[in-house]
Order: C-alpha cells, then sequence, then structure tokens
C-alpha cells in the first residue's frame, strides 16, 4: 500500500497504478477504523480495480468543537490494519491546509430538504461541510466508484444528490452496516464508551429491531411511545431523535413501506447513530 499525504503524491501514486482501462474505487473515511470501514473496501475490492481510501477528520463537518477534539486519531494503527487486512492500494491522508489551502469554511449547498432533515437539523451546517469535502475529494481522487456506508443513510443520499447536482461522473455505492457480535453498528467513537455505556449501547439496535417487528403490527404513536419508554429505562443512553422517514425524502412518515426508522442517542457526550430498514 502506498501512503500519500499530498494531492502531488498522491497523483503519482495514482499515474503509477492506472494502466490501460482500470476503474478507481475510493472509500473516504475519518480514521479510527474498524471492519465496517474494512467491509466498505472489501466491497470496492469486488467492484473496482484500484482501491484508494482516505483518513481525513473534516473539520468542517463538526458543529460541535468538543467533538472533533476528541474524534479519535490512531492513525499508526490504521496504517497497520489497512496493510494486514484491506487491499486497499494508496492510502491519501492529507492534512487540513491542503485540503482547504488557506479558507476552512464550507460551500452552502440547497438538496432539496433532505439536508434539514434529523442529522441537519441536529448539527447544523454538518452536511454542507460532508458535501464540501467529498467534492473536493472527488475532483482529486476523479474514482470511478466511490463506497459510503448506510450507517450514515442521509450522507449516503446527501452525496448522491451532490453527484446529481454537480453533474459528476461517479457512482456511489450503499454498503450494508456492520455490527458486533451483540448488534451495536461499529464507530470510530464506540472505543471512547466506557464498560457500562458499551453494555448500553447494543440497546439502540435492539430496539430498532423491535420497531422494525412493531411497524407490521401497531400505530406510529404506539411505536414512538415504545421508543421513548425504552430509552427512559436505559441507564447511559439520551435519546436525541427518532424517526420513522422515507428513505427518499427522509421526511417523518407513517406509510412503513421504503421507509427507515433512525435513532440518534448520546451515551455520555458521545454520540451515537444507527438505522434499519422497514418492510
Ligand atoms: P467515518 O470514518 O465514520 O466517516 O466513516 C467512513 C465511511 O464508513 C462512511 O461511508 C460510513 O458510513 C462508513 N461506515 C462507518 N461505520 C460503518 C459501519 N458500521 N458499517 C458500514 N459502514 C460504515
Amino acid at each position: 500500500m502506498r501512503i500519500t499525504h499530498t494531492i502531488t503524491e498522491l497523483n503519482n501514486a495514482i499515474n503509477q497504478l492506472r494502466t490501460g482501462n482500470l476503474n478507481i474505487g475510493f472509500v473516504p473515511t475519518m480514521g479510527a477504523l474498524h471492519q465496517g470501514h474494512l467491509s466498505l473496501i472489501d466491497e470496492a475490492k469486488e467492484k473496482t480495480d484500484i482501491i484508494i481510501t482516505s483518513i481525513f477528520v473534516n473539520p468542517t463537518q463538526f458543529d460541535n468543537k468538543e467533538d472533533l477534539v476528541k474524534y479519535p486519531n490512531t492513525i499508526e494503527s490504521d496504517i497497520k490494519l489497512l496493510e494486514k487486512q484491506a487491499k486497499c492500494d494508496i492510502l491519501f491522508c492529507p492534512n487540513a491546509n491542503e485540503m482547504y489551502q488557506d479558507s476552512i469554511s464550507s460551500d452552502h449547498y440547497d438538496f432539496g430538504g433532505i439536508e434539514n432533515q434529523m442529522e441537519g437539523k441536529f448539527r447544523k451546517g454538518h452536511f454542507d461541510g460532508v458535501a464540501t469535502i467529498v467534492k473536493k475529494f472527488f475532483e482529486i481522487v476523479n474514482p470511478d466508484f466511490a463506497f459510503f456506508g448506510e450507517k450514515d443513510f442521509q450522507q449516503l443520499e446527501i452525496v448522491k444528490k451532490m453527484v446529481e447536482i454537480e453533474k459528476l461522473n461517479i457512482q456511489i455505492i450503499g454498503c450494508p452496516i456492520f455490527r458486533e457480535k451483540d448488534g451495536l453498528a461499529m464507530s470510530s467513537r464506540n472505543i471512547r464508551l466506557n464498560e457500562s455505556q458499551r453494555n448500553d449501547a447494543p440497546t439502540i439496535y435492539k430496539i430498532l429491531k423491535q420497531v422494525k417487528t412493531k411497524s407490521n403490527l401497531e400505530s406510529i404513536e404506539n411505536i414512538n411511545k415504545f421508543v421513548l419508554e425504552k430509552f427512559s429505562q436505559s441507564k447511559e443512553l439520551e435519546l436525541e431523535y427518532f424517526e420513522i422517514s422515507n428513505e427518499k425524502t427522509l421526511e417523518k412518515t407513517n406509510d412503513f413501506s421504503n421507509s427507515r426508522a433512525f435513532i440518534a442517542a448520546f451515551a455520555g457526550d458521545i454520540r451515537l447513530i444507527d438505522n434499519i430498514k422497514l418492510q
């Protein structure tokens, strides 16, 4: 695996590898890599010839400075993991200067409303930051395919819309949520959970599975009540939002077809998100 830090180094590495009509698969990440990230790289390897992974903690997508400061940085072990377990050809880990030059700010996007739901409501400016950095990466890497996890389902939809708006010739592939044995969705933030928080965290997925079952039988009002009650019984988790939303508009819906249930919850100051497809 070639490790690159600058756009010039990355371009040189791509030029050396890209012969004939080999295509490029791109997996952007913020590091603190886990098997969920590796499952995206595996998926990329199935579909493409040259795999580029990036590690960059993007400051413009954090509405909360504390969260940015505390975001795990495990670059040494990330590199080891990629070299040992992933079929990644090039790692690109730029610094903020390389990505933003002298202006660390985001462009403003109109995504037709999906940016204002859920994560957009609770993390102001988050998706402008995401779209800005993903577009920058796409311009630098110029991939044929890019891989994003359904763990961040709203982000996946935002990236698809951004590609449409910017008329980029890149296919966006959504990949399933990779979970721990007890059901907890893998996340870089999980390493910050203490023992008690870690024990309670799988409750989120347990509730989502129960919601899925109930969506065949019960009204939205009953399901909302059920979720609130479950969270009130949890020792460590505090619910930020629970929504059943249409997969395309991401608006709240009473119609459970083509919908997903979404949860954001805090364990202490650690924010966890998860979702499940209904019906
Ligand atoms: P992050 O490093 O958290 O920004 O995530 C980088 C990419 O990995 C995003 O497309 C995420 O949706 C995806 N990802 C993170 N956790 C998981 C997971 N547990 N399963 C599948 N994809 C994931």
